[in-house]
């Protein structure tokens, strides 16, 4: 089932060049010659042993194995997903990307991944179509625009560009936004932060992929890991569908599922797992540039490139790992939608697609080492995890090669809970982004 650009110029393969090089001039020259691009990545045999076993090919599995090769030059490296590569959250999620945060350790930590976002398509060669269009946070009342100024000047302290703007500029900023008093529920200012925006999230993926595999590191879809060894508290390898496979460090790098893998090394994580829903519509001329989020509505809104709208909430009030849609759940933000934007009641859903996430008691993640040695966590991504993938997969290729979490992720170790020394982000996460 590999999927993606995978699967491109199969019957190229053995003779192209590989890893091709992406330019304006090498799209014309295959244009013009008709001549069809090599594979992205190529199927590897499954080998028996390797120094790290990465379980989940999503954002975070990947850019793992890309800065462990690029970084450290520890290559070799199996990456296991059990469907396709970005088959879980990273393939469905709506793709905004923000550093607002409230505590200065979570505004650091998503700051540095906008910074290697910022740079991504140049490092992998591979278009990931980040569009920094800035995003707008709604408050509807005196509590939201509290928290909102303490995340500005939270943010400010760290050097992260936000501010609480009145409506006239909120007006300007997002016209098609209904800010009259007699709304439903009137808009009252905004929490404003012009780095914000939006990526190609298989784009991202993808990229993320190629860049590890022409370094070595071996890709393994359809791998789904069934058991984790571990002796004398040390993990040893992992059992999967296919074959056993010994490996010094194993990295449980699977969201929604994480709780699952973590059991099987006999590791108890805080974390619940609930579905997650987002919409998207036809496509209608470009007319609304920001990201919107209304935290007390659990909506926001944002426009593609290709000029459909997508449509996110918050998480579904119940645990479970079905991944279908709900009419519950279209109702509910299609009537959110319209409240904020009553222009929108004639524009078509095109459809509705769900995911997992992996919610931990403070809405930050969980990063570093466990109690099993060798058995590494990046998890706890909830509904926001996809912007954190770079800074993650920076952060745990140098906790393995060095043996120890880097200060930027010190505040997220799997400790905190039993010491209590949470790091609380709700007040800025609680929203589905
Ligand atoms: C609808 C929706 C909207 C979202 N919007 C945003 C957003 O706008 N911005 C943002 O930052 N975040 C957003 N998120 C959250 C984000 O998608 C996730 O936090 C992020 O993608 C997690 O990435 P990951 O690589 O850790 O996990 P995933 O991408 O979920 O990858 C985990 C992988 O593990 C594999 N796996 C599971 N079990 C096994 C096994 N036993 N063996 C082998 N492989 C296994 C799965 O197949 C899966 O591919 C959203 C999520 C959803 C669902």
């Amino acid at each position: 089932m590999l999927r993606g650009p995978g699967t491109l110029g199969a019957a190229n393969r053995g003779r192209a060049p590989y890893p091709a090089r992406y330019s304006a001039f090498g799209l014309l020259r295959r244009g013009v010659m008709a001549e069809d691009w090599p594979a992205a990545w190529r199927p590897q045999p499954l080998k028996k042993s390797y120094d790290v076993v990465i379980i989940g090919g999503g954002v975070h599995g990947l850019a793992a194995a890309y800065y462990l090769a690029v970084n450290h030059g520890i290559t070799d490296v199996a990456v296991l997903d059990k469907g396709y590569l970005g088959s879980g959250g990273s393939g469905r999620n709506t793709a905004i990307l923000r550093s607002n945060y409230l505590t200065p350790e979570g505004v650091r930590f998503y700051d540095r991944s906008l910074t290697l976002y910022q740079r991504l398509a140049t490092d992998l060669d591979f278009n990931v179509m980040f569009s920094r269009r800035g995003h707008l946070t709604l408050a509807h009342n005196d509590s939201s625009l509290r928290t909102m100024r303490w995340r500005a000047e939270v943010n400010k302290v760290e050097g992260v560009d936000s501010e609480v703007i009145d409506p006239a500029e909120i007006k300007r900023l997002a016209p098609p936004l209904d800010l009259s008093q007699d709304a439903r529920y009137p808009i009252l200012g905004a929490l404003w932060h012009p780095p914000g925006g939006i990526i190609r999230h298989d784009a991202v993926v993808w990229g993320y992929a190629r860049g590890a595999a022409s370094r070595g590191v071996h890709l393994h879809q359809e791998t789904e890991v069934t058991g984790i060894d571990v002796t004398n508290g040390r993990v040893t390898g992992v059992r999967t569908g296919k074959a056993d496979i010994a490996a010094g460090v194993v990295l449980n790098a699977t969201a929604g599922w994480c709780s699952l893998i973590a059991d099987m090394a006999g590791v108890r994580l805080p974390v619940q797992t609930f579905p997650l829903q987002a919409a998207v519509t036809e496509p209608v001329r470009p007319f609304l540039r920001t990201v919107i989020v209304s935290g007390s509505l659990h909506v926001y809104i944002s426009q593609t490139d290709r000029g459909e709208l997508v449509f996110g909430a918050s998480v579904d009030p119940f645990t479970s790992y079905s991944m279908r849609g709900s009419l519950e759940f279209i109702e509910n933000v299609a009537t959110h939608v319209l409240e904020l934007m009553p222009s929108l009641g004639k524009m078509r859903l095109l459809r509705q697609w769900s995911g997992l996430c992996d919610m931990t008691p403070d809405f930050s993640p969980i990063m570093g080492h466990t109690p099993v040695e060798g058995f590494l966590v990046d998890v706890g991504w909830g509904t926001y995890g996809f912007k954190a993938g770079p800074v993650s997969g920076e952060a745990m290729a140098q906790c393995i090669a060095d043996g120890k979490p880097p200060e930027i992720i010190s505040a997220f170790g799997l400790a905190r809970f039993a010491e209590g020394d949470l790091v609380g982000e709700k007040g800025a996460a609680a929203v589905g982004h």
